[in-house]
This record gives structure tokens, sequence and C-alpha cells, in this order.
């Protein structure tokens, strides 16, 4: 736990404290603001700070794990275990790179938003984020929004791809129509879920590749620029290898 034990951990866990808090939730109740989280050594050795040794507890389960009065869960962060950072321009998807969709939490979002974002998003608050993992790191964002007026199911609130990446957006729009990102969907929201829309307001060109992966509804124009709505299908695409073929089907110079 925290306190005098502190400088008896090894170098390099407060780091990896902090991506793991940012990242996950308390694993036993789901508790998710970033200063209630702790991270626990799973065989109580403070040195041994491999991940696979690690798991994110709120305070309160924490005291309980240490008293043995609760159990601790299962966790596999080692295949999720990523870094919110800047890539290169054209650099962010190779033939062979491992991609994958997980839940993130608001912070990772907005931390994300605040490293990558070039201005062109206006993004409400979400009530769910999916990121998207290219090679352990977090390369996209999706942002989803219970709505309040229910002639579709979801609103699509934020896609935070680094516009200078290119075709970033396309690949976040396949990795939407994925089973895994439905499933990730109705756990989350309890519900079937087949349609999402999505709001984005843009005088921006890079608007124009939604596009291609929206079957569009309706465009209204504002003072400010567009705001247009498109609908995507969710769960239209098997695996999340497919839509990467697609990918890359649809862009073969990559
Ligand atoms: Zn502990
Ligand atoms: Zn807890």
């Amino acid at each position: 736990m925290n306190g005098s034990g502190e400088n008896r951990y090894n170098k390099g866990f407060e780091k990896i404290s902090k991506k793991l808090k940012l990242l996950y939730p308390c694993a036993c109740c789901g508790e998710n603001s970033y200063n209630k989280k702790e991270v626990h050594h799973i065989d109580e050795n403070k040195k041994n700070s491999k991940i696979e040794n690690l798991i994110v507890l709120c305070r309160e389960c924490h005291a309980l794990v240490h008293f043995k009065k609760q159990t601790i869960p299962e966790v596999n962060y080692k295949n999720n275990s990523i870094i919110v950072k800047i890539s290169n321009d054209h650099d962010y998807i190779k033939k062979g790179s491992k991609v994958d969709i997980i839940q993130i939490n608001s912070k990772t979002a907005l931390e994300y938003r605040k490293q990558n974002v070039k201005a062109w998003i206006k993004p409400g608050p979400c009530n769910f984020y999916i990121g998207m993992i290219i090679d352990d790191s977090l390369r996209g964002v999706l942002g989803f929004q219970n709505p309040d007026y229910a002639e579709y199911d979801l609103l699509l609130k934020a896609d935070t791809a680094n516009s200078s990446e290119k075709y970033s957006t396309e690949l976040l729009l396949y990795l939407l129509k994925t089973k895994k990102c439905k499933d990730l969907l109705e756990k989350k929201f309890n519900r079937d879920i087949h349609n999402v829309y999505s709001t984005c307001f843009s005088k921006h060109c890079e608007i124009s590749r939604y596009r291609k992966f929206g079957k569009k509804i309706k465009s209204v124009e504002t003072k400010d620029g567009f705001n247009v709505l498109y609908l995507f299908e969710i769960g239209s695409i098997k695996t999340i290898k497919e839509a990467v073929s697609l990918f890359f089907q649809k862009h073969k110079d990559l």
C-alpha cells in the first residue's frame, strides 16, 4: 500500500502504476476515478513490478484484499499494456501491426485528445470510450454517448484520431463496425446496439473521410461550419482481423 513502504518500490513502478491507473478501473468494483485508484502487488513483493504481478484496485478494495476479505480477480493487462504517445506522421500502421480495440477510461481519452487532436472536433462528454491500439500504443479514440432522444441507438460523439496520421480515421471506422466493438457497446449499455450516429462539427476536409464508411442520413449546415450526421452499422464486420484486411485492400499504397 502507499506510505512508508514507497521507497521499497523498484524503479519504474511509479511509471507503470500511473499508466495502469489511467487505463483500468478497480478490478474488483469498477471504481474509475484516478485519485481513488492504487496499484497492488499480487504476490505482495513490492520489488516485483512485472505487469503480471500488478493489479489496479480502489482504496477500499485494496484494503479488503490486504485484510483477506476480498479475493483478487484475474486480469490480463499484459496484452493491453499501452502507452499514450504521439506517433510520427504516416507511420501509424504497417502490414503485420497488431491492431485491437479496448475500453479506455475518459482520462486516457482526454489525454490522448490533448496530445493528438488538431482542433477539428468539438466533442461533448461521453459515457464510454473505445481506444484503437496499434502495436501497444493508443492511436485513436471513439467516444459514445447515450442519446437523449432515440431514433437511433448511440451517438458517436468523438473520433479523436490524429488527423495527421494517414488513414487513421478510416481504420477507426472499420473497427467501429466490428463484432468486438458491438460487443463492448452492448455490454456497456446493456442492450442491443445496431446503429450509431456520428456527429462531427467541422469545416475541415477530413470530414469527407467519413463519407466512404457511413451511410449518410443528413447533413445540416451551421454557422460554425458543417454539422454532419452519419449512420454507421455496428457489428457488420466479424473480426478485427477482417477489418484490418479490408482497410489494407482499400489502401494498397500502405
Ligand atoms: Zn497492496
Ligand atoms: Zn474497488
